[in-house]
């Protein structure tokens, strides 16, 4: 086998524990699946969570204990930061049912969601894709990925996110809509899942913009925090 270019380079996390790293597949996002955040954004909070994609190369990985670069980008007057647990899959799947879930769980990782505001709001007016808003470069930050038998305690965990010190979002896991057993049933009933892919499952309450110099701090009780500097 020969190619015209090189291809690209896998993308990769760390994960806790082993120097071996997770190869990443594609990465699935739920939308609006905090009732309070649903509801910030305009809508009840009623309504079915759903998902969209990010490109697996809008990574960018946090190793443990540095702080990251996040690149402003390009377009955007309107930077928002969505903290998310992540679910990593080392065991793909499709039609899994809600009670055979964990077995296809790899762990679990802290990630956000960064999205251009103003880009995404437009492509909902005019009933367009998000793509530009949720899919751009460096959009997925993401931190190691911690085994899931390290974290029997993963579902009620504290989530929160810091900007310069204040804190701008705060839940638990127990309040997501969809618990990530749900999601993953759901997910699997429309792609068939692989080992390699990541889902971010939605962002509590608090969402807002950053500006560069800002430094974010996001935590999820049981899993390495991520630090990133926006320039
Ligand atoms: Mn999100």
């Amino acid at each position: 086998m020969s190619y015209v270019f090189p291809p690209s380079p896998t993308v990769s996390v760390p994960v806790v524990g082993t120097p071996a790293r997770f190869p990443v597949h594609r990465i699935y996002c739920v939308g609006r699946n905090y009732e309070e955040h649903a509801q910030e954004m305009g809508h009840s909070g009623r309504e079915p969570p759903f998902f969209f994609m990010k490109p697996a190369d809008a990574i960018v990985v946090v190793e443990a204990g540095q702080t990251a670069t996040l690149p402003y980008p390009s377009l955007t007057r309107n930077l928002h930061h969505e903290i998310e647990l992540v679910v990593a899959i080392g065991t793909g799947g499709r039609d899994i049912a809600v009670d055979q879930v964990l077995r296809h769980i790899y762990g679990y990782a802290v990630g956000l969601d960064m999205t251009r505001r103003d880009l995404q709001n437009d492509m909902k007016k005019q009933g367009r894709p998000w793509c530009i808003g949720k899919g751009f470069d460096h959009s997925a930050p993401i931190g190691p990925i911690t085994p899931a038998a390290a974290l029997p305690g993963i579902h009620q965990a504290d989530i929160r996110l810091q900007v310069n010190g204040t804190l701008r979002q705060h839940s638990q896991i127990d309040r997501l809509i969809w618990n990530v057993a749900e999601t993953i049933a759901q997910l699997s009933s429309a792609w068939e899942l692989q080992a390699g892919d990541l889902i971010y499952t939605g962002t509590p309450a608090g969402v807002a913009a950053v500006v560069p110099g800002d430094t974010l701090v996001a935590e999820v009780a049981g899993l390495t925090p991520i630090s990133l500097t926006v320039r």
